[in-house]
């Protein structure tokens, strides 16, 4: 949601992630310092980029690879937290760039 200025001066963006949750129209690839993309900020497993790199992927192999984990991601954090009551194993946001 975006508000404007009324004397035009600039505006101010929210991003309701908890009232109003967009998951299934994220973008949020994040990469963390060892090579793995994670699909979600709250993401408990990352899919291994820097294995595949070392052994000589390929630019097409690497696009491929990330293509193939966005399309079956299932992610949906911020639609489900409210029922998320305990403890969660989730990758630290400063290890991903939050
Ligand atoms: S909880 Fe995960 S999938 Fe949902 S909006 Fe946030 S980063 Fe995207």
């Amino acid at each position: 949601m975006r508000y404007r200025y009324v004397d035009g001066g600039g505006e101010i963006g929210v991003i309701a992630s908890v009232t109003q949750p967009f998951c299934g129209d994220c973008t949020r690839l994040r990469l963390s310092p060892e090579g793995a993309i994670y699909t979600c900020l709250f993401g408990s497993e990352g899919s291994d980029l820097r294995g595949p790199m070392r052994s000589g992927a390929s630019d097409e192999d690497l696009a491929a690879l990330i293509a193939g984990a966005w399309r079956v991601r299932s992610d949906r954090y911020s639609e489900i937290r409210t029922s998320m009551t305990g403890p969660r194993d989730k990758v630290e946001m400063y290890h991903i760039g939050g």
